[in-house]
């Protein structure tokens, strides 16, 4: 049996479960929001070219708006200014098989209901290693945290009065870990972004995307169902749109399950 005959009776069999990691677009899905005086995302808007009505008597299709970085999306190198001279760092060149790959899923949930502001470190990787077995290189890691059970779902990217995010992300010594000891292909997580909540005020902001990005190493958010995941053995697709200099895009993403 060829391999790909093997993986589609898999598929159908039930052998190889396939789970959606996927949020549902739509206008009302919340976008980071940055302090006011920077540039802002663009929720989804939708707006109806035809429903079977005078505008196309048989068809119906839509236009929509977005922004790159709206809802379970990638990040592609040139989001951050670390990685914008890596090579094939925007998502129309980066080459295809680097879209399938593995994956670690590290539970923090417990963590995380406890503290909506964990720090992941590199200790708690070690310790998850030691239990799981080592990161391979060129694998994701994901954070797993629970974070819609956790939040509400209006305030999932868990602003507070002041305008503070607040949610799990690793640290820069984590981060630096995961680069130039495990060579990994990128972090994911169920948050609003790749860094906590309260990253800004790291040395440097946001050390998650200024040193994965830095690397020529990808980001994924807004994640979810990650407790259907087990720590090792799962295959990720997670193609990106082919957006012509384009620093991310919304996804969808899909976990091959044994
Ligand atoms: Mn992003």
């Amino acid at each position: 049996m060829t391999v790909n005959a093997a993986l589609l009776n898999a598929i159908a069999s039930g052998e190889l479960k396939v789970v959606d990691l996927t949020e549902t677009l739509c206008p009302e899905y919340p976008t980071i929001s940055l302090p006011p005086e920077f540039g802002q995302a663009s929720p989804m808007v939708i707006n109806e070219i035809s429903r079977y009505n005078e505008s196309g008597p048989m068809w119906y299709w839509n236009n929509f708006t977005i922004s790159e970085h709206t809802g379970t999306h990638f990040d592609a190198p040139a989001h951050w200014i670390s990685g914008k001279d890596v090579e094939n760092g925007t998502v129309d060149l980066v080459a295809p098989e680097r879209f399938i790959a593995g994956v670690n899923v590290v539970d923090c949930s417990k963590e995380a209901a406890a503290d909506q502001d964990f720090i992941l470190s590199k200790q708690f990787l070690l310790d998850w290693e030691a239990e799981h077995g080592q990161i391979e290189a060129n694998s994701w890691v994901f954070m797993r945290t629970d974070w819609r059970k956790i939040v509400s779902p209006d305030n999932w990217t868990n602003t507070d009065a002041e305008g503070q995010a607040h949610h799990p992300g690793p640290d820069e010594e984590c981060v630096l870990w995961m680069i130039e000891e495990r060579d990994v292909l990128g972090f994911g997580t169920e948050c609003v972004g790749t860094d906590a909540g309260i990253g800004f005020s790291f040395d440097p902001p946001l050390p998650c995307h200024y040193h994965m990005h830095g690397a020529g190493k990808y980001g994924l958010q807004c994640m979810t169902n990650l407790d259907q995941l087990p720590e090792k053995g799962a295959v990720i697709v997670a193609p990106p749109l082919k957006i012509r200099d384009g620093s991310g895009s919304p996804l969808r993403v899909l976990a091959l399950v044994p």
